[in-house]
């Protein structure tokens, strides 16, 4: 079958394409679409390269939005449907490997194909005559399932220090291996990666990590050195030995553990990255137990916070993943455990983050056996969970019959630090036994507590 057989374009494509055609410009499919047609038969997104400037695209169609202008790239809004079109382009310079100083336009789509990173990236097909343009032997690459750098690779890694990334994230997402010379080049431009800002650093890790097979990808970030460089203390990792397998070593644990988190979930899939990722610091030798990792719940917690928000994730994704790590030590014992404990721990963790945490212990377990496992106890308290939520007792402050204002003006508690100790202490009575969750009994017991805080002088 001829290459362009390959690649049947929905009607709207062509039709958008003589758009091009008629006013004197040329229409190319690029990147991803053509790559994601040669592999599935459809495209996730349109990528379109040309040689008309952003100005005449947006002569030639009435809906253009200019969206990376500065790179010369706007989207077109035709019959319901996206396509981001970008002008051909020379590689530019990238004088601090941070991102192109400046767009310069070509006239060419062979020009404009030379600077793009891989093979598998470097196929252009012309939409008006049904050319298919594949000068570094892209589709070869996609059958034989390779990430191969176009050109000589440690000349383009160095141009751009993100691409060893990107070679590692595609490997990963494709489950495509990497050439040897490519993957060779890796460590020397990691100097060049260092001066990539860690917003790109950033957004490919999180592709990476998406994947349906992230451990892949976590690994030979690892062998090739871009971990030490990206995430210095997960590295650090494969220092601590712990089991067998993809249990190895604590970074191959958690590249697993991230591994078996749900892929459409990017918290978890970080909190599982990154929840033991104190226990270098922990580690201690112990007679009877032998090793034993005190405390590293809440050391984890404090070094996924810096690494979050040194890599520029959000306050938010960053809080979550934190929490979630801090909390993941939780150990239910069916028998041990009553309805008592189990609202204490909701009240504990927060009634919002016990699904998550529940994930965040089978993504645990997967990274210790590198596949599903059967977890009785986790789905005994799974079920707890729900028959303690399901009778809709107080599990916070909130929820308590009273509140700060009655407490001063009825009991005569002045706000302040006492206050939030005494709403602490009834919710503590009313998690133990929801009964007292009524005004009388807790403005009773705030009255107990007070005048013993005023004895006792605290
Ligand atoms: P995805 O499905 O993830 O969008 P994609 O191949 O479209 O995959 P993009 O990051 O959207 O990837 O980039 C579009 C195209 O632009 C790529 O296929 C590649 O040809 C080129 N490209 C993007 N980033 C770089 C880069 N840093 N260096 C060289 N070429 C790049
Ligand atoms: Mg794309």
């Amino acid at each position: 079958m001829t290459a362009v057989k390959r690649f049947p374009t929905p009607r709207v494509l062509d039709e958008l394409a003589r758009h091009f055609d008629r006013a004197g410009f040329r229409c190319f499919l690029v990147g991803g679409a053509l790559r994601n047609i040669a592999l599935r038969g459809k495209p996730t997104d349109y990528d379109l390269a040309t040689d008309a400037h952003p100005g005449d695209v947006q002569r030639i169609f009435r809906r253009v939005i200019p969206t990376g202008i500065q790179h010369g790239t706007v989207t077109v809004l035709y019959k319901g449907h996206q396509f981001e079109v970008t002008t051909f382009r020379t590689e530019s310079t990238y004088s601090d490997s941070r991102r192109p100083d400046s767009v310069a336009f070509s006239t060419s789509i062979e020009e404009d194909l030379s600077r793009r990173d891989f093979t598998i990236n470097g196929m252009a097909l012309d939409l008006v005559n049904r050319e298919f343009h594949d000068p570094y032997g892209g589709l070869e690459d996609i059958d034989s399932k390779t990430v191969r750098a176009i050109g000589e690779p440690a000349e383009r890694f160095s141009e751009d220090g993100l691409r060893v990334m990107r070679a590692i994230r595609f490997a990963t997402q494709l489950e495509f291996s990497l050439d040897a010379a490519t993957r060779e080049a890796i460590p020397r431009a990691l100097p060049a990666l260092q001066r990539v800002s860690a917003e790109r650093k950033r957004d490919e890790l999180v592709k990476t990590i998406q994947a349906a097979h992230p451990a892949r990808g976590i690994l030979l970030m690892q062998e090739t050195g871009v971990m030490s460089q990206l995430i210095p203390e997960l590295a650090a990792c494969d220092s601590v030995a712990q089991g067998e397998g993809v249990n190895r070593t604590v970074l191959t644990h958690s590249a697993y553990a991230c591994e078996g988190a749900p892929a459409d979930r990017l918290e978890i899939r970080l909190a599982a990255l990154l929840h033991d990722v104190g226990k270098v610091d922990t580690y201690e030798e112990d007679e009877e137990v032998g090793m034993r990792f005190h405390g590293h719940d809440a050391v984890s917690a404090d070094y996924a916070r810096a690494i979050l928000t040194r890599l520029r994730f959000s306050n938010d994704v960053t809080s979550t993943v934190a929490h979630l790590v801090r909390h993941h030590m939780f150990d239910y014992d069916p028998t041990g455990w009553t309805d008592a404990t189990v609202r204490r721990f909701i009240s504990r963790v927060g009634a919002q983050y016990v699904d998550d945490l529940i994930l965040l212990r089978r993504a645990d377990s997967y990274g210790k056996a590198g596949h599903p496992v059967r977890d009785r106890r986790l789905e005994a308290l799974e079920e707890h969970v729900r028959e303690v939520l399901a009778a809709d007792s107080a599990l916070s402050v909130r929820d308590l019959a009273v509140n700060g204002n009655t407490l001063h003006e009825e009991a005569g508690i002045p706000k302040g630090p006492l206050m939030g100790r005494t709403l602490e202490f009834l919710l503590e009575s009313v998690l133990q036994d929801p009964a007292q969750n009524t005004r009388e009994k807790l403005l009773e017991i705030a009255r107990n507590y007070y005048e013993q805080r005023l004895q006792t002088g605290r």
